[in-house]
């Protein structure tokens, strides 16, 4: 048989039977109030929003909404409960952060459910990458939180006080515990405010908390939009910021905790390269472009969004690329087979609509492969983008969607001006046989984070965290409990 006929054959015969993961075990309930004071409580306002399924359009459930008076509550409460929590034994403090990394993996499928409901993420990914990671970041605190004096020896690490704590809506059980585990092993106090479009993990993980008998005021959990986000950031007895969102709200938060006693860490938005070196294994790393860009339907601060090809092989890479591409499955989250998910939010689908409008408008060549949405609910088709320069908007600013533009180039010093000319400096990822080739480029690229042959892969014990406009601070590692002690 011809050769063509057979890659016919071998593409009609790639469709897969639904694999949905059941949801008959998960209990949301119709409303969910605050978590402060280890109680949960209704707000203050009696204000509640919706929470939606962005695969569906339909609503999960209400969510309180906290004014300023019950963000002054939760503070208050962590205040009051800081001293004791502070002064209890290292020991002490690492057995309920062990409890709680426990309790997350006991009711791992109920999370991942739930966040995959509310979030609009594929179930691989929420079960076997941002459950799983939620707990190992728990486990890995608790093991630290006696044994601060060798983590920081001779210097004496105190805890800052009252921690805020604002996270987004792209990885939403996994960034809560990104924040919580370093802050609650080195002795502080947390009112934490998850992303108004997926704050049910989070009101989940209250539970769990709750459960771990952690003693109450120690974590405080408010949900709201961005005024609850601002009302923690003006509070004027919070003693740290910890901030993970975009740029642009990074900023307004460093100006509001300018002249203040506030301490600070931004984990903002990133424009990260990935860099395909000719002598590269060309399928791995085309596996490794479709898992930088499309993992979390590129809801990913650290995306490989920007790709660079060498000239050489660029055509070879390009047409696997769309080959591959075509058989990515987009659609319900909760399908097994599913690779690309929901987009999170109309809001956000329009953001990337809007974008993939202006690549065309300037001039960039589009290419997306034939997929078939489901009638309701946010989708948008893998793309990618050819043709686009340095100057391109496209390629300067942060899309947040399964977007990728893509350029060539001949040399390392070409390639490595071009990737470091972005008002970012998060990730890349290097592709190459050689790794003194891959040494060389960790020295001249300017990102927190570097991937050799492999991108987005994260890891408790390893720091993540930014340069330029991607932010300031690291989290994970040990790195990850310098921001939350001070040395008197
Ligand atoms: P996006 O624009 O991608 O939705 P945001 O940066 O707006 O991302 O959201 C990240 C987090 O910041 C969310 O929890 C959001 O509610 C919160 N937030 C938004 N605006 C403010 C603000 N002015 N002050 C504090 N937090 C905010």
């Amino acid at each position: 048989m011809a050769k063509n006929n057979n890659n016919n054959i071998f593409k009609a015969s790639w469709t897969y039977d639904e694999a949905p993961e059941s949801i008959d075990h998960i209990q949301i309930k119709e409303q969910y109030d605050l978590y402060i004071d280890g109680k949960f409580t209704k707000p203050i306002k009696g204000k509640y929003f919706d929470t939606i399924n962005p695969s569906n359009g339909e609503k999960i459930a209400n969510i309180a909404e906290a004014s300023s008076e019950d963000v002054d509550k939760a503070v208050k409460a962590a205040r009051k409960a800081f001293k004791g929590w502070a002064a209890l034994s290292g020991k002490e403090r690492g057995k309920y952060i062990f409890r709680i990394a426990r309790l997350i993996q006991e009711r791992a499928r109920e999370f991942a459910v739930i966040e995959s409901l509310d979030g609009g993420k594929p179930i691989r990914e929420s079960r076997d990458i941002d459950i799983p990671l939620a707990a190992n970041h728990f486990f890995y605190y608790a093991g630290w939180a006696d044994k601060l004096e060798y983590a920081f020896p001779n210097r004496d690490p105190k805890p800052l006080g009252v921690v805020g704590q604002i996270i987004p809506w792209n990885f939403p059980l996994l960034m809560a515990a990104w924040k919580l585990a370093p802050a609650l092993a080195t002795g502080n106090t947390v009112v934490l405010k998850p992303a108004e479009t997926t704050s049910l993990t989070a009101l989940k993980l209250a539970e769990i908390i709750h459960e771990s008998g952690i003693p109450k005021g120690v974590v405080n959990i408010v949900t709201g939009a961005g005024e609850t986000g601002a009302s923690i950031v003006n509070h004027s007895d919070v003693n740290k910021i910890a901030f993970t969102g975009s740029t642009g709200v990074g900023k307004y938060i460093q100006k509001a905790t300018a002249g203040t006693n506030k301490k600070l860490t931004l984990e903002l938005g990133g424009k990260g390269a990935n860099i395909i070196f000719e002598d590269a294994s060309i399928d791995q790393a085309v596996e490794g472009i479709v898992n930088a860009i499309f993992f979390n339907q590129g809801h990913v601060c650290c995306a490989g969004s920007r790709l660079f090809i060498q000239e050489s092989v660029a055509d070879l890479v390009i047409e696997k690329l769309k080959r591959r591409m075509e058989t990515l499955i987009v659609g319900n989250p909760l399908d097994k087979n599913t690779d690309i998910g929901a987009i999170n939010s109309k809001k956000q689908l329009k953001t990337i609509e809007n974008y993939i409008k202006i690549g065309i408008n300037e001039g960039g060549e589009i290419y997306q492969p034939e997929c078939k949405f489901p009638t309701q609910g946010n989708w948008c088709a893998p793309t990618l983008f050819l043709n686009v320069s340095q100057s391109h908007r496209i390629v300067q600013e942060e899309i947040f969607g399964p977007v990728l533009a893509v350029q060539t180039f001949r040399t390392i010093d070409e390639v490595i001006e071009k990737a470091n000319n972005t008002p970012y400096g998060l990730s890349a990822g290097v592709w190459t046989e050689k790794g003194s080739k891959i040494f060389h480029l960790t020295q001249k690229l300017n990102a927190g984070v570097i991937w050799g042959n492999t991108f987005n892969k994260f890891d408790a014990t390893s720091p993540f965290g930014g340069y330029k406009e991607s932010g300031f601070g690291r989290e994970g590692g040990l790195h990850g409990l310098k921001p939350y002690v001070k040395f008197e």
